[in-house]
């Protein structure tokens, strides 16, 4: 007997669903819809091309490789986009506010609050695997605004360039249509703005200002947590500009659930569109964007490219540092009238390299916790002080797991001793986290090779 396409696809699916990370689940495989099987292909159905497109690169090898344990046969998987069903979150429950009366329109092309940065458009922003899926929402945002995502919300650490993607994307609209509306804004400039045209009773035009924008870009959410008035005055801007199908940016430090003391309302809405977030770059993506800033600053004294290279490799924190790091090295050749070289490097970058945990780089290495938590931390992009630190965000806790699994397996610490060489967790943390460790080595290969390499390497030390 032989199953339906809807079957097969639910099978696959409810296989991905434990393997994958959700959020990845949710954005990507939850909205699509089986529509035919043909031979050994099975033909699925995304809401729009970005979906599909993307499915296509980077679901559909995966997904098929589950087949044969799945299905007990191996099967392609091709994804269409679907016309009929453009799928989109229901609004949940509320009362859009009464229009406000009807005022000239605001010139086009006006840009209210902080003017953009010249310098941040997608031209200048370097695409890597960490920052590749926000980079092609927001180019998927700029070709067609309101209608993909909306709102397309890019979350990451500090540096990272999400303030960069956000204006490329007014950038690009605004080079297509220069009368486009945009409003850029940061979250503590709207909250103050807001608060002074309440004390001069200026609100109506505070409101119609933000609602009449046709791009909104509000910068750094995060920091409306805690403040309700903002919030609710947010809320009915948002759902303004929504319902008349204007497309909203916004960016924060981490993802919308994330944010404490934020109203479910506002972490629902959200999440209605794409949620994207940029990790720290590799090693590979770093030389790039060195590169790339080294050839747009038309630098008069040229960077060799072992120099590029050592500050890639030891200046691993944000993008922002790499960029100071480059203009600090340059500042200090011009002034010491010396050559750009690795020696004179080191010298003018000595306090980040320290900082990024490398001071030592010369001392003989025996396999000791500290030498494992910097192994761990720079195979992750992350510091060995993050290891040790309180902070639970996901960027840290995988290699804190990590390093956890290889001090106890190479050095056979107690459970206790683990704990308290990572800031005194306990240690039913610790079992927690080896555990996990085991299972992903499991069900994760790249994860597992990762493990491994380290594991081969720091055991290396231990003769
Ligand atoms: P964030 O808003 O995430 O704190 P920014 O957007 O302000 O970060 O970026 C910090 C600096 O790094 C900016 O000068 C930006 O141009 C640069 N930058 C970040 N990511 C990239 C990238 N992928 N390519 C080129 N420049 C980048
Ligand atoms: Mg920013």
């Amino acid at each position: 007997m032989s199953l339906t396409p809807t079957e097969i696809w639910s099978r696959l699916l409810d296989r991905a669903r434990l393997e994958l990370p959700e959020q990845t689940f949710r954005t990507w495989l939850e909205p699509t819809e089986a529509l035919a099987v043909d031979g050994d292909t099975i033909v699925v159905a995304a809401p729009d091309r970005f979906a599909a497109d993307w499915n296509e690169s980077k679901h559909s090898q995966y997904l098929a490789s589950l087949a044969p344990v799945t299905l007990g046969h191996p099967i392609n998987i091709v994804f269409r986009v679907d016309e009929e069903r453009r799928s989109r979150p229901q609004m949940d429950l509320f009362v859009a506010p009464a229009p406000e009366p009807a005022a000239p329109a605001a010139p086009g092309g006006l840009v209210s609050g902080v003017q953009l940065s010249a310098r941040y458009t997608f031209r200048n922003f370097v695409v890597g695997k960490s920052n590749e899926l926000a980079a092609a929402a927001a180019q998927a945002v700029a070709a067609a605004p309101g209608k993909i995502y909306n709102p397309l919300f890019i979350y990451g650490q500090t540096g990272l360039g999400k303030t960069h993607l956000m204006q490329a994307v007014a950038h690009e609209i605004l080079g297509r249509a220069s009368q486009t509306r945009v409003c850029f804004v940061g979250t503590e400039q709207f909250t103050n703005e807001m608060v002074a045209s309440i004390r001069k009773g200026s609100t109506p035009d505070f409101r119609r200002r933000y609602r009449e924008s046709d791009l909104l870009l509000v910068d750094d959410v995060h920091f409306l947590k805690g403040k309700e008035a903002t919030q609710e005055e947010f809320f009915h801007t948002f759902n303004a500009l929504y319902e008349a199908g204007r497309q909203i940016i916004l960016t924060s430090d981490r993802p919308p659930s994330e944010i404490p003391g934020l109203e479910a309302r506002l972490v629902s809405r959200f999440q209605w569109g794409m949620v994207a977030d940029i990790e720290q770059p590799d090693l590979e993506h770093r030389i790039a964007i060195l590169q790339n800033k080294a050839r747009l600053d038309h630098l008069e004294l040229t960077i060799p490219d072992e120099v590029i290279r050592f500050i890639a490799e030891h200046v691993r924190s944000s993008v922002r540092e790499l960029e100071g790091s480059v203009i600090r090295l340059l500042a200090y050749a011009s002034l010491k009238h010396r050559e750009v070289t690795v020696e004179l490097a080191r010298e003018a970058l000595r306090d980040k390299l320290r900082l990024d945990g490398d001071g030592d780089s010369t001392d003989p290495v025996t396999l000791s916790v500290a030498t494992i938590q910097q192994a761990v931390a720079r195979e992750f992009g992350v510091t060995a002080e993050g290891l040790r630190s309180k902070s639970r965000t996901k960027q840290l806790t995988v290699p804190r797991q990590v390093a956890m699994y290889l001090i106890r397996d190479l050095m056979g610490l107690q459970l206790v001793e683990i704990g308290s060489a990572f800031g005194g967790r306990d240690h039913s943390t610790v079992i927690h986290s080896l555990e996990k460790v085991e299972r992903s080595l499991v069900s994760d290969p790249r994860f597992a090779k990762r493990v491994t390499q380290l594991h081969e390497i720091l055991g290396r030390l231990r003769e």
